[in-house]
């Protein structure tokens, strides 16, 4: 089938997402087999699989970037995104489900809802995804239904409806019930392509009618036509059925749950069925806004139509043999190729020399597409991630851009000559083009390249490709907490510039308070008049905000949860320039900062430990010894789940300690929580002086 003939209708734009280890690729690998889009199974322990396919990615046997892919099933184009499940890619994540309609929230059979299926959980409710549940691993020990859905109630607040019991669990594990038409499915073939499909044994049967009556009366509920067919009636069609679960789920008022194990085969079809029967085509969602880049009031709509104008957001970048692609979603109008269009933050001309539907490692030409579709463009130059790409000579819209957490960790790399230096700098640039959450400075003092990004195992991955796949010879040192800095209480500040530049005269006063808020991101406010401060400079003085927001007076480090409000300010008739806004914007915080006082921040992570009982004592003393903060000590089948808020700075390596503490046998997840301000005790360590 050819894509350009898929009516929206048709199309799903869908991710997986799931807790590390959940089976996310292996899931993706048996959609992509018996969609008939693959030949051969991968599987992910033998570094084969489809989905995985950068090198450090097979060596790791986890998933880095998402991959974006492509295939048919019941005469729908889903377009797929492979997300990955680790925390140190949480941006990966984010932009994932900031472009998709719909997602697959895997769960283990028998670890449940862990701790990244929480995060990724949250993240999916932010932007509004309607999901489907998959219980994958049935077939393994331990693996049972009701926990996982309770679960999914207690810790998600979702509302789980169930479409299948399992025949048998572990080892037992033959197939599923289907409660909508009341059948049974036995997978009795060792690839799973073909099954038995047959009534309901005894055994069955009235568990199944038991769960078919709360689905009907679900389902009768959410919609008064159906209400009434269902009390005249006693009953309803497969059609209405699947018609009220589709609109219950994506009004995101349940999550259809279905059930099945990946790798022995066994229920993928059916999870098939449900993303084309259930989760939203891109017109079944609202309709995605965005503002004027001039004015940010003006907001306008992107109809997903042919009709209108172009409009696409470039959510990731990627670089590899083939060259530079970038992402793009499409929400309106149609990209030809060849197409000139324009970035809309920057307003640079960009050509899209090449439009690619994506495999995972290859690729097919198109020569144009439309609303709803996701596809990878060569000969783009500029547009990073996140920005809005517009048809040239229609009106501008910016689109939201995916949020990305502020960066945790940082580390110092020194090219070994100055050839390298150049090339690293070059290979710097592009990497943080690619990955949001990647950034790099030289220090001021110090003259060394930092690189900051989400946590050890990114860094690390960053250094690899620095070192193997762009061959730039450099030495990393040890990575490092990125600390922050913040005001203590509040302080007024007033800064003035005067200087003769380029026989021009520049003069502007600025005067402001600065104050704690509770929320990182710092905020702004000009309550000065008009009268006092032209709003023409208002651009120059935030410009002078984010200045000094950069580097706090302690360490040097960023600083967060400050408001500033400048609430007066001067300049002189003829002296009026930008360049005085923004400095005398700088020095009057850096005088407040000073007046206020500054603390220490430091990143605290979100931990959870699964340990056999029998290690969990030692885990909990090694986790004291940390300046831990255990908060809540539960049970997940027969393991112990310890939660805990962690400084990051006392976690280095603790990878390996956990291993040790329990012979391999306890494993962990952490992501950023909050910011929370260091010890005083602590800090000449970190400063390297003493501040007092
Ligand atoms: P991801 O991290 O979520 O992408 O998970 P993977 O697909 O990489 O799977 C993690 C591990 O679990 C691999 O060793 C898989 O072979 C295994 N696995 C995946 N699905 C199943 C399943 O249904 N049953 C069992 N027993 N193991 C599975
Ligand atoms: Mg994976």
């Amino acid at each position: 089938m050819s894509a350009k003939n898929t009516p929206l209708g048709n199309i799903r734009n869908i991710g997986i997402i799931a807790h590390i280890d959940a089976g996310k690729t292996t899931t993706t690998e048996r959609i992509l087999y018996y969609s008939g889009k693959e030949h051969r199974m991968g599987e992910v322990h033998e570094g084969t699989a489809i989905m995985d396919y950068m090198q450090d990615e097979q060596e790791r046997g986890i998933t880095i970037t998402s991959a974006a892919t492509t295939f048919f099933w019941q005469k729908h184009q889903v377009n797929l995104i492979d997300t990955p499940g680790h925390v140190d890619f949480t941006a990966e994540v984010e932009r994932s489900l900031r472009v998709l309609d719909g997602a697959v929230a895997v769960f283990c059979g028998v670890g449940g809802v862990e701790a990244q299926s929480e995060t990724v959980w949250r993240q999916a409710d932010r932007y509004h995804v309607p999901r489907v549940a998959f219980i994958n691993k049935l077939d393994r020990s331990g693996a049972e239904v009701e926990h996982v859905l309770q679960e999914m109630r207690e810790r998600l607040a979702a509302h789980p409806l169930q479409l299948q019991l399992p025949i048998g669990l572990e080892d037992e594990f033959k197939g599923v019930i289907d409660i909508i038409n009341m059948t049974q499915i036995i997978y009795d073939d060792e690839t799973g392509e073909t099954f038995t499909t047959s009534a309901i044994s005894e055994e069955y049967l009235e568990e199944a009618e038991l769960h078919r009556l709360h689905l009907l009366e679900t389902v009768a509920e959410s919609d008064e036509e159906l209400m009434e067919k269902y009390l005249t009636e006693d009953t309803l069609s497969t059609d209405d059925i699947k018609a009220g679960i589709r609109k219950l789920t994506v009004d995101r008022k349940i999550t259809p749950v279905l059930l099945g194990s990946s790798l022995r085969n066994k229920g993928v079809q059916p999870l098939l069925d449900a993303i084309v029967d259930f989760l939203p085509s891109p017109k079944d969602v609202p309709e995605m806004t965005g503002h004027d880049p001039e004015d940010h009031n003006i907001t306008f709509s992107c109809k997903p139509s042919r009709k209108e104008p172009f409009c696409a957001l470039a959510f990731k970048i990627t670089d590899d043999q083939h060259g530079p692609l970038t992402f793009l979603r499409i929400y309106s109008g149609e990209l030809n190729e060849g197409d000139r269009v324009i970035v809309s933050s920057s307003k640079r001309k960009e050509r899209a020399s090449r439009i690619w539907r994506m495999h995972a490692d290859h690729r097919d030409r198109e020569k144009v597409v439309g609303p709803g579709e996701i596809v990878g463009v060569s000969g783009f130059k500029f547009a990073a991630t996140g920005d809005t790409v517009c048809a040239e000579g229609a009106q501008l819209i910016e689109l939201e851009p995916p949020k990305f957490p502020a960066t945790v960790i940082s580390m110092a790399v020194e090219p070994r000559s100055n050839d390298d230096r150049d090339k690293l700098m070059e290979v710097l640039q592009k990497l943080s083009r690619e990955d949001p959450t990647f950034n790099y400075r030289t220090d001021d003092e110090t003259g060394q390249l930092i690189l900051s990004g989400m946590g050890e195992l990114h860094l690390d991955i960053i250094a690899t490709r620095i070192t193997r796949d762009y061959k730039v010879a450099c030495n990393t040192g040890n990575p490092r907490v990125t600390y922050r800095e913040a005001v203590v209480g509040s302080g007024k500040g007033v800064g003035e510039f005067e200087q003769t530049m380029g026989g021009k005269d520049h003069y502007a006063k600025v005067e402001l308070n600065v104050s704690r808020i509770s929320s990182s991101e710092p905020e702004l406010k000009i309550s000065a008049p008009e009268s006092v401060i032209n709003p023409y400079s208002h651009q120059a003085i935030t410009d002078g905000f984010n200045g000094g927001c950069i580097s706090g007076p302690l360490g040097g480090y960023p600083i967060i949860q400050i408001a500033v409000d400048v609430t007066s300010g001067a300049t002189r008739e003829g002296w009026e320039s930008e360049v005085a806004f923004t400095a005398a914007t700088e020095a009057a915080m850096r005088d407040a900062i000073n007046k206020a006082g500054a603390e220490l921040m430091e990143p605290i992570m979100s931990l959870e430990v699964t340990t056999p009982d029998e290690f969990m004592g030692g885990i909990i003393h090694d986790l004291n010894g940390r300046r831990c903060e255990i908060q809540e000590i539960g049970d997940r089948g027969n393991m112990k789940v310890v939660h805990a808020k962690a400084p990051l700075a006392e976690m280095f390596g603790y990878a390996t300690v956990v291993r040790g503490l329990s012979t391999g046998r306890a494993s962990y997840s952490m992501e950023p929580f909050a910011f929370a301000p260091v010890p005083r005790k602590k800090w000449s360590d970190i400063l390297g002086y003493d501040p007092e």
